[in-house]
């Protein structure tokens, strides 16, 4: 839930390259062939070894470096920290119904009260009367107002999600996902993250 508390927070930009001396901590953000992310909720990283696996098998165009290096015994490489597909893939139109893309179809809010503290879900028809885990059936709501909506139907406990939840497009998400950036992301993945939209000054 800490990470929910912070998620208005900036967008941290590094300029600390000692963040990423380890491999491992070099995820290369992956571009569609347009040059857009190829998702965005969850957004498209890879791990630097399948990152080299697509370079050398000559699927992805490098588009910025790490300054990290990996060695094999006869050459050095940096490791790619952009890559972009050389091959359109369509992206799907609706998002993974996930617990993060819940919360952010919801803006990090209960839809009973308002409330951006202590953050779960709701079954709005309860489960013991059959409410399904869907898209239309769970939304984002703080513990006091679970607790006390309990398995009761919206009616029984005079409590209304604040909007009906539907399942949102993958457009949708990313517009509300601006106001939400990630706590972390790397310099060389500005300009394709947010490069529609205004950066905050
Ligand atoms: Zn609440």
């Amino acid at each position: 839930m800490q990470r929910l508390m912070d998620k208005k927070s900036q967008a941290f930009l590094s300029s600390d390259h000692s963040r990423f001396q380890n491999p491992e901590s070099c995820p290369a953000l992956v571009l569609n062939a347009d040059y857009r992310p190829l998702s965005y909720y969850p957004l498209s990283l890879w791990a630097w070894q399948d990152t080299l696996k697509a370079v050398f098998l000559d699927r992805v165009n490098i588009v910025s470096e790490y300054e990290t290096k990996v060695h094999s015994p006869t050459t050095a490489i940096r490791l790619p920290s952009v890559v972009s597909l050389k091959t359109y893939v369509k992206p799907p139109q609706y998002p993974a119904f996930t617990r993060f893309n819940v919360f952010l179809r919801d803006s990090f809010s209960c839809q009973y009260c308002g409330s951006e503290q202590d953050l779960t879900f709701d079954h709005v028809v309860p489960r013991r009367v059959g409410g399904q885990t869907t898209w239309e059936n769970v939304v984002a709501a703080c513990s006091p107002c679970n607790l006390r909506k309990g398995g009761r139907l919206c009616k029984e406990a005079s409590m209304f999600p604040q909007h009906k939840p539907r399942q949102p497009t993958v457009y949708e998400l990313h517009d509300i996902g601006r106001r939400f950036p990630p706590n972390f992301l790397h310099e060389s993945w500005q300009d394709y993250l947010y490069w529609d939209s205004e950066l905050q000054p």
